[in-house]
């Protein structure tokens, strides 16, 4: 799932729960059961560090584009709700961590080629968390990266 999408969702649980605790398990228990649910990720899901190097800068220019876009609805959403920033700040940033880590795996398998024995046992449970990639259609996909958006942007203004 795009990062946008963890980081509203994230945003829209900090601005409902104001305890810390809560908006960290919270924010890292919906990102795992929101990948089981039908859509797009960047990339092939597995060897990445065979990409050519335009196809890696393709996925990164991708990913970096979503980050900014991420970073930049939380700090209008921040400045919409001062008084939850604290906990959107860290929904959203729980929200994003599950990916974080599969970003320092690749980044790490691209550029140092050598595996780190827990980040690739996380990388495989991160991955075993998705549908299967035959089971993923497009459409629903899109839809449900929508409706999640519609829902999270909902629940910040509400
Ligand atoms: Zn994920």
């Amino acid at each position: 799932m795009i990062l946008t999408v963890h980081a509203l969702v994230g945003a829209a649980i900090g601005s409902k729960i104001h305890n810390l605790w809560i908006v960290s398990i919270v924010s890292i228990i919906i990102h795992f059961l929101l990948d089981r649910l039908p859509h797009r990720d960047y990339g092939p899901d597995k060897k990445w560090k065979n990409l050519s190097r335009g196809r890696l800068l393709f996925f990164g220019s991708q990913i970096f584009i979503d980050f900014l876009i991420a970073v930049s609805l939380t700090y209008w959403i921040i400045v919409f709700l001062p008084s939850s920033g604290r906990y959107i700040l860290v929904g959203v940033f729980f929200s994003l961590l599950p990916d974080g880590f599969i970003l320092l795996y690749h980044f790490n398998e691209i550029f140092f080629k050598k595996q780190i024995k827990i980040l690739k046992k996380y990388y495989l449970f991160h991955y075993a968390n998705h549908i299967p990639e035959n089971k993923n259609p497009l459409v629903p996909g899109i839809l449900i990266g929508g409706l999640l958006i519609i829902i999270s942007i909902f629940l910040i203004l509400h």
